[in-house]
């Protein structure tokens, strides 16, 4: 994304631009480029397929909440199912493990095991989060932390997560020590105090 009139130094190939409100979105280097009308997307076999997008068709938290619930979604590992673009559209790596973190919810466990609190409390964080990562730019930490470590002299990457990236450092509510775990494929970071898994439950690796 860009401001009309610049752009951007690359010697990279730019295939497809859309300019809107003096700004415009700039696509370099595609290979394959669809243009499709609104029947299109929504036949079209893999958009069709995609869950709701939180920043462009705002869900509410009961629609996520109960969407976690339906059957094709609740037996899955969580940290697994909030990578899966037919769950939920745009969110990655990081941001799944920092709403699982402000959830309070293990990686590994399943929607069908929380109870009905959890999932909303899970539902509403998916919808802050994704927010707040757009206002900011990426930085996930609370505000009002981020301001604190700011004001102490702290750097972008400093308070810029509450997990993700940090497992060689002290969770910033319980000062216990970070963990990761592949999950989903991808490594998740998460607090094993904050994010504790239920008697029974599936105590992964625990480390790479
Ligand atoms: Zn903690």
């Amino acid at each position: 994304m860009t401001r009309n009139g610049r752009l951007p130094r690359t010697r990279r190939q730019l295939r497809f631009a859309v300019s809107a409100e003096g700004r415009r979105a700039l696509l370099y280097s595609a290979s394959d480029i669809e243009v499709l009308d609104a029947e299109a997307d929504r036949t079209h076999p893999f958009l069709s397929r995609l869950g709701p997008d939180i920043l462009s068709q705002s869900p509410s938290a009961s629609e996520l909440s109960a969407r976690l619930g339906e059957a094709r979604f609740r037996g899955r590992q969580l940290g697994a199912l909030l990578l899966d673009q037919r769950f939920v559209a745009g969110l990655g790596n990081y941001l799944r493990a920092e709403i699982l973190f402000e959830a309070g919810i293990h990686p590994r466990r399943r929607a069908a095991d929380c109870r009905d609190e959890e999932l909303e409390r899970l539902a509403d964080r998916i919808i802050a989060l994704t927010r707040r990562t757009y206002r900011t730019r990426g930085i996930t930490l609370a505000p009002s932390r981020v301001a604190r470590l700011k004001a102490a002299g702290a750097k972008r990457s400093e308070y810029r997560f509450w997990v993700y990236g940090r497992d060689d450092a002290a969770c910033r509510v319980c000062e216990g020590q970070l963990g990761v775990q592949p999950v989903g494929g991808r490594k998740c970071y998460w607090c094993p105090s904050c994010q504790p898994l239920p008697e029974g439950g599936d105590q992964g690796s625990g480390h790479l």
